[in-house]
């Protein structure tokens, strides 16, 4: 099995990309903290770690928000499809999640299962966190099938819109969390307007430029549980569901109106 991992190699002349993708993707984990505190949606999850464990604990108590800690987790690089429980003396975060109210971290907390080695209740999961009915149910029934359920029916050229791109999951950076049921999800673009404008309030230029990235042609290559993405500005390199048989390659492309 692959290990998770993340890697970004800039182009030539793009140096700046990997410090960009990270400034990127910590506007984009703010915006769903904020649609919480905004009361767009009732949960995001969050991770505290022991070096951010005071900055955030009074954040959330400032903002008048609940955290319900869920699991104790061990520590893995890049994008991961569950939660490990820590073994003792080992390095952990806590996974949670914040919530406006106990009752609904409460809720989350049980749906969520970990924290009794239960499986996990997706379609609450994705009400509470305020994902289109549509995509809960894709997910639902696709997550069984392949933990990164990218449009798994679909390869070759694929046209959509910016807010359902979620080809650069492994990095943080898209417009709305959840995996979109289709490249043209209507309710994903509009879930993504209201996640377009929250991150154009907090950095108008940053936001543009992760809506300008998600427009751009680029490749998403998947073999061996290792995808491979190519923009024009970057290759990224990230575990995923392993594909052993033959590879599966996105060619993705912007609807143009
Ligand atoms: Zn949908």
């Amino acid at each position: 099995m692959v290990e998770s991992f993340v890697r970004l190699m800039p182009k030539q002349g793009f140096q700046e990309w990997p410090s960009l993708m990270g400034d990127m993707a910590e506007l984009c984990r703010e915006t769903e903290y904020r649609l919480v505190k905004d009361g767009y949606r009732k949960a995001t999850t969050l991770h505290i770690e022991d070096r951010n464990y005071k900055e955030l604990m009074e954040r959330i108590n400032k903002d008048g928000l609940i955290y319900t800690p869920i699991l104790k987790a061990a520590y893995s690089e890049g994008f991961i499809h569950e939660h490990k429980e820590a073994k003792e003396g080992e390095p952990f975060y806590w996974y949670g999640c914040v919530t406006k109210t106990y009752k609904e971290g409460q809720e989350f907390k049980k749906a969520d299962g970990s924290a009794e080695q239960k499986k996990p209740n997706h379609i609450k999961l994705g009400k509470l966190l305020g994902y289109p009915e549509c995509c809960i149910d894709y997910f639902n029934k696709k997550f069984p099938q392949n933990w990164d359920p990218i449009w798994i029916e679909k390869s070759g050229r694929v046209c959509g819109y910016p807010e359902c791109n979620r080809l650069l999951r492994y990095f943080g950076v898209h417009i709305t969390w959840h995996f979109s049921c289709s490249p043209v999800c209507e309710k994903t673009k509009e879930e993504g307007k209201k996640w377009f404008s929250v991150m154009k309030e907090m950095d108008k230029e940053l936001a543009e430029k992760i809506y300008n990235l998600l427009s751009k042609s680029m490749t998403w290559d998947s073999y061996h549980g290792v995808v491979q993405i190519e923009t024009p500005y970057f290759v990224g390199l990230s575990r995923t569901f392993p594909y052993l048989e033959k590879k599966r390659v996105i060619n993705w492309e912007v609807k143009k109106k």
